[in-house]
């Protein structure tokens, strides 16, 4: 277990716990109050506070440095929704160091796998843990647009800095981190593959071009697989949810029955993949509406069923609002989410 300790200055319990209970009532997150103050079950961890000096005591708990570290960034976060936002003091602070949440890989092979996807295999130190469960990850790379950026490395790395967040990168060296899933890995070996789907104007596509082996880009992550899943499944994507999709497949209990349907606008790019035999793999084509007409046309179990979609963000609000509103499936039922958005300028970061 890692532990850090930290004091926040000049505040008062009543001022600062309801930003923390606010955000444990949004994350579902188990909650123990008393008189000594509060303390948030997280993922991998625990966040305790209690009345000290002229504020509070703040103490984290986690299994790894990496997730104490996405630990004290939450509460750097939850701090600075307040007003004023109180002074925090860690024990120590690693200013200067690469955050422990960022791993630095070196591309070792490009394959264009078929028309519109390239295949990227990364090698890195801590591919290990990727292997169990892993799922999505933000690529690190240059946030320039396609016609200013050079060569495929990233030239200037994130650092803590002396307050204990993660200082990125500015101006020429601003970095970009769109989010991408694991494809296939191979731990012995050292490597991770991931695929990415190319598209007119993409920062991640542009990369692919002009990207060579030895070039260094970073990764953040990752996120899980989500496992007990009931024995009725429905997987709804287009082409930027199919390595995601593909990785759901493969982890199903041979048992589990239902449907997986991939939306893909060239039949040219479906791939070949691992399905249980109780479930049916349908490719449809990607003009407008197929895939929500698809998801509106499925026969639902009233029961022990789970639904996911992923795809462009209208879509996915339109699937959201029909399976919650219109078919009455709860939170848990579903996972839909917006896996790219048409109206994003590309200069988000
Ligand atoms: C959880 C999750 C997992 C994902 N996994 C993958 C994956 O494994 N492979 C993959 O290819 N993508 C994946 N994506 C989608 C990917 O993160 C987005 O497409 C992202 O915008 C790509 O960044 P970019 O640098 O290519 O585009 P940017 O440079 O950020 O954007 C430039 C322009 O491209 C447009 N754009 C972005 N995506 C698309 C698209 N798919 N089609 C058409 N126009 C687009 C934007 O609207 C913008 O105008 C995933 C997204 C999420 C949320």
């Amino acid at each position: 277990m890692q532990l850090i300790h930290a004091q926040i200055h000049n505040v008062t319990p009543a001022e600062i716990l309801p930003t923390f209970t606010e955000f444990a009532e949004m994350l579902d997150l188990e909650v123990e109050t008393s008189a000594e103050g509060l303390a948030l079950q997280v993922s991998g961890g625990r966040i305790g506070l209690t009345p000290a000096g002229n504020g509070l005591a703040l103490r984290l708990e986690a299994e790894s440095d990496r997730r104490l570290y996405l630990l004290q960034q939450m509460v750097l976060n939850r701090l600075d929704r307040m007003n004023p936002v109180p002074r925090l003091d860690w024990e120590r602070v690693d200013a200067g160091a690469l955050p422990p949440n960022l791993s630095i890989a070196t591309v070792e092979a490009m394959q264009r796998i078929s028309p519109n996807f390239t295949r990227v295999r990364l090698r890195f130190p801590d591919v290990a843990r990727y292997a169990e469960d892993g799922l999505h990850f933000r690529l690190v790379l240059s946030a320039l647009p396609p016609d200013q950026a050079q060569g495929g490395s990233v030239s200037t790395w994130p650092v803590i800095d002396a307050r204990g967040r993660t200082r990125w990168p500015e101006g020429a060296a601003a970095l970009h981190r769109p989010v991408y899933t694991l494809r296939q890995i191979d731990v012995a070996a050292g490597w991770m593959e991931f695929d990415v789907f190319l598209h007119a104007g993409g920062r991640v596509s542009a990369w692919t071009e002009r990207a060579r082996p030895g070039d260094r880009v970073g990764l953040m992550g990752p996120t899980t697989l989500k496992r007990d899943l009931p024995d009725w499944v429905a997987f709804l994507g287009d082409e930027t949810a199919l390595p995601a999709i593909a990785l759901y497949l493969r982890n199903l209990p041979a048992g589990t029955r239902g449907q997986a349907i991939l939306s893909c606008a060239d039949p040219a790019d479906r791939q070949a993949l691992e399905v249980p035999p109780g479930i049916a793999l349908t490719w449809v084509d990607g003009s407008p509406g197929t895939l929500l007409a698809a998801l509106k046309a499925l026969p639902l179990p009233p029961a022990d069923r789970f639904v996911y979609f992923a795809a462009e963000r209208a879509d996915a609000e339109e699937a959201r609002r029909w399976l919650r509103e219109d078919r009455g499936l709860t939170k848990s039922e579903t996972n839909v989410t917006a896996f790219w958005s048409r109206d994003e300028d590309g200069s988000e970061d």
